[in-house]
């Protein structure tokens, strides 16, 4: 590997990952983002909003006048209270919800947790998801893997969507956080970018199901995208590198993504934005 390549000090974490330890900080937009009102009084629910772009989105949320419920595991405890305190200092409220996704009846439950905290629910972003590297091939993939890859990125997306429902009326937005691995997939991540394949045709599709019921549906592709998930689940040599490899050259921040949550989830800027997929790439190719 080149200097040049070099994007950040080698560090490993395990899966889940917290922000403390990472090398530089991620920025999360928080001394930059500036809201508009394009959210105010709005009601979001996003999974896996303690950290990473999930946190990003929060803190955006929050600044253009929204309410925010965060779901995360209880270990990232530290991680949701950092997230929350963002959203306080906006004048918002944040309502913890610590839950396994991976459980049915827990992750039915965590959206009526928020759904009462909140009052409500207009916005449901799904962006909590689980990776892990793996240099085996496909014959070396447990059923334990597949379990944790597949409950995580789809069975919950599909669970806490289903209850949502019960919830979301007309002019309500679902968003779905997908990957550039949809499109251009890794060898060492097979389960988990045919996750992202398919929740990006399970959002063109439910686009047009909810359609009638004036319920928008869409997703975000991010590339290379500097947040825990990455130290905890990648080869310490692809995080070195990683973003390297994207025609501008490097890797994104959580609050380069935040923006697109931003657009897609506002009537003022998409309400006649549904079943796309907005890639946030850093210039790969989302088609
Ligand atoms: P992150 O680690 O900060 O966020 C992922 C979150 O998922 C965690 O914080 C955790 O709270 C949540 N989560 C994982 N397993 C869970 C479970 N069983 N129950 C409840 N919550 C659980 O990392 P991130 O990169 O911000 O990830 C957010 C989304 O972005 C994911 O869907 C990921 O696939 C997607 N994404 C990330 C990148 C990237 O380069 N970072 C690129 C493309 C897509
Ligand atoms: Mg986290």
């Amino acid at each position: 590997m080149s200097e040049q390549d070099e994007q950040f000090p080698a560090q490993q974490q395990q899966p889940p990952g917290l922000t403390d330890p990472m090398t530089p900080t991620p920025d999360h937009g928080e001394s930059s983002y500036e809201g508009h009102g394009l959210l105010t009084g709005r009601r979001a629910l996003i999974t896996g909003g303690d950290s990473g772009i999930g946190r990003a989105v929060a803190i955006a949320y929050a600044r253009e006048g929204a309410d925010v419920a965060i779901v995360y595991l209880p270990e990232e405890q530290a991680d949701a209270d950092e997230t929350s305190r963002w959203v306080e200092e906006a004048g918002r409220r944040c309502v913890q919800i610590p839950t396994d996704l991976t459980d049915e009846q827990a992750a039915r439950g965590a959206v009526r947790t928020a759904v009462s905290g909140l009052g409500g629910l207009d916005i449901l972003v799904n962006n909590a998801g689980f990776q892990m590297a793996r240099r085996e091939s496909v014959a070396d993939i447990t059923s334990e893997d597949l379990d944790r890859t597949f409950k995580t990125n789809l069975y919950a997306l599909f669970w806490v969507t289903q209850t949502a429902l019960e919830h979301l009326g007309e002019g309500s937005v679902i968003l779905n956080n997908s990957s550039i691995q949809a499109y251009q997939p890794s060898e060492t991540l097979l389960d988990y970018a045919s996750t992202k394949a398919a929740i990006n045709n399970v959002t063109v599709n439910l686009a047009s199901e909810l359609g009638s019921r004036g319920i928008r549906v869409n997703a975000v592709a991010p590339g290379p995208i500097w947040t825990p998930l990455q130290p905890a689940t990648q080869f310490t040599e692809k995080v070195e590198k990683f973003g390297s490899d994207a025609p501008l050259g490097r890797a994104g921040q959580p609050a380069e993504v935040a923006p697109a949550f931003v657009f897609l989830a506002a009537d003022s800027t998409a309400s006649y934005v549904s079943g796309t997929v907005l890639g946030v790439t850093g210039g790969k190719p989302v088609f």
